[in-house]
């Protein structure tokens, strides 16, 4: 590719309205341009990296046995019409609306049309193990829309799902796309964590999060050093015991006037937030829920998913709670609720003698027992907070940002009854397939790949998913440094060098700071003097170190290096 020919609309200044290093770096090098909020489109550049990531993942699957697919738009609700397979919505999910009236994009379409394909076609367990996947741009709905290209409308993605005999099978399937997964990174030149994903009450029965370490990533997750490492949403943690004061009798209602908050509360009456029951309530598919937990605790809203059919939640608004509790929220309770489930956070069980909302205004119950006052269903619905102990070893918890760019999901045989696939076993008996679900965000690589690979002057990619290889700077295109660029440009094609010849009329600054800028990492540089020695400089972008090399060694020299880049 010549230069002069090519769309790389590189930018002096760093543009307005950017939220990390990568997105800043992402326009100005002329990767990405924003078409609408939420809407990236890739320019040739990025395009280029983008192929790369993507042919990482096809030689990986490949030689994992995966078959790829080229799925149609999704539109679940024909999916689901024909088959009565199951159609699941909420959020997450973009609405579409065509034609034949509303449907939804879900963010996870390949796995109903799979699940189709396979309901179809597959019958006999002799035909498993299957791994199928497509590559396709999906669209999510994203509820956190901010500026830059890690948090979008639609996201370029590959999703695989594996179809197994029984769990041994899908053990070895879920085995093979972590190691996969694990060595497609590497080779994109990101260093990765797993961390736990699932949490209790889901359709996955086990779950994991591939996630890079950074400042500014989307997700929170907390760690021990045990090597204990959960996703925000799913993180538990180990608390300490509180005494009581032993319960007598039934609960005594006492005024509260104006004390609404679990603090006002606690100073009113004297009551520790420890010792009170801090009651919230939510709305979830049109029905209210009550949750319930320690007043110095904090609810996990994506752990009340489990009790509302895997849909998110909203708070309820005030005229709701007024309608179902006959008081506003600063004075809810348990006691004589019924009507909605009541769900209370495991760190109530077993505490007595507690302090509630009496579900009047301006007025508390004292002396309240979970289990005895009020029923409830018990679960985990706390926040795990950094500082905490671990569950598991008992150190404290820390917590550290990260950006979630893969993920592998065992699904759980029992919640896939209707529309599941299954086959005829040996005896002829029809049974249920073990089915896993993974993905790899390919944008989420590239930005992510920018935001850890970067100095002042632009993008260090590695040589792996590099737009191109090795740009070629001829100091001024003319006369002898032409001749000479011209040659080695064509002797650089030969050998399959992704070479971008810098042929512009510029000055040599302008090239050398647009080359560092779009981060290619090697130049060869041609100036008169040296070439009328038969030498090149050679840089190397990650180390900004030059060397002379003879013009007959450039392409040696950068094959060598460019193959000891690739890790294996
Ligand atoms: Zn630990």
């Amino acid at each position: 590719m010549r230069w002069s020919q090519a769309f790389i609309p590189t930018l002096r200044e760093s543009p307005a309205d950017v939220e990390s290093p990568s997105h800043r770096l992402l326009v100005r090098a002329g990767f990405i341009r924003r078409l609408g909020s939420g809407l990236y489109a890739y320019l040739p550049p990025g395009q280029r990296s983008l192929l790369k990531i993507a042919g990482i993942i096809r030689a990986e699957l490949g030689a994992a046995g995966a078959q790829e697919f080229f799925l149609p738009l999704p539109h679940r609700h024909s999916v689901g019409r024909d088959t009565g397979g199951p159609a699941r919505s909420g959020d997450g999910l973009s609405s579409v609306e065509d034609r034949s009236g509303p449907a939804s994009a879900a963010d996870i379409p390949h796995e109903a049309a799979f699940t189709e394909l396979f309901r179809r076609e597959i019958r006999s367990y002799r035909e498993l193990p299957q791994v199928w996947y497509q590559i396709h741009a999906g669209l999510c709905d994203e509820l956190r829309l901010k500026p830059g290209p890690r948090r979008l409308r639609q996201s370029l993605r590959m999703d695989s799902c594996s179809f197994d005999r029984d769990p041994s099978g899908l053990d070895r399937s879920y085995r093979l796309h972590y190691d996969l997964l694990c060595r497609t990174f590497t080779r994109c030149g990101l260093k990765v964590d797993t961390v736990e994903a699932s949490s209790a009450g889901t359709d996955c029965s086990q779950s994991v999060d591939f996630v890079v370490r950074m400042g500014g990533g989307e997700d929170c997750v907390i760690s021990c050093s045990c090597g204990y490492a959960a996703n925000l949403e799913c993180a538990t943690s180990r608390i300490s015991e509180v005494a009581d004061e032993p319960a007598c009798g039934a609960p005594r209602r006492v005024p509260t006037p104006g004390q609404k908050t679990i603090s006002e509360v606690a100073a009113f009456l004297g009551a520790p937030a420890t010792h009170q029951i801090k009651s919230l309530v939510y709305i979830a598919g049109d029905k209210p829920y009550l949750f319930l937990l320690r007043g110095d605790h904090q609810l996990n809203e994506a752990k009340i998913r489990a009790f509302a059919g895997n849909m998110a939640g909203r708070q309820a608004r005030p005229d709701e709670i007024r309608e179902l509790f006959g008081a506003d929220a600063g004075s809810l309770g348990p006691v004589g609720i019924s009507g909605m489930p009541i769900v209370a956070d495991y760190a109530l069980r077993g505490r007595q003698n507690m302090t509630c909302g009496a579900n009047q205004d301006d007025f508390h119950l004292q002396g309240v027992t979970p289990d005895v006052h009020f029923r409830p269903v018990w679960a985990d619905l706390r926040a795990a907070e950094p500082g905490e102990d671990c569950s598991r070893c008992g150190r404290p918890l820390g917590m550290y940002r990260a950006t979630r760019i893969g993920y592998l999901r065992k699904l759980a045989t029992a919640s896939r009854e209707s529309g599941a696939a299954t086959v005829l076993d040996a005896e002829g008996k029809q049974v249920p397939v073990a089915v896993g679900n993974y993905g790899i965000d390919l944008e989420r690589i590239l930005s992510s790949v920018v935001e850890l690979c970067h100095d002042d002057d632009g993008i260090i990619w590695p040589g792996t998913i590099a737009p191109f290889a090795v740009v070629l700077t001829p100091v001024n295109y003319r006369e002898s440094v032409k001749a000479a660029a011209d040659k080695l440009y064509e002797e650089m094609q030969g050998a399959q060098l992704e070479v971008l010849l810098d042929d512009r009329q510029e000055r040599p600054g302008v090239k050398f700071k647009d080359a560092d800028l779009v981060g290619i990492p090697y130049r060869v540089v041609l100036g008169a003097e040296k070439v009328s020695r038969g030498q090149a400089e050679l840089f190397e972008r990650a180390s900004r170190k030059t060397e002379l090399v003879d013009l007959a060694s450039v392409i040696p020299a950068l094959q060598s290096r460019l193959l000891g880049s690739v890790p294996v």
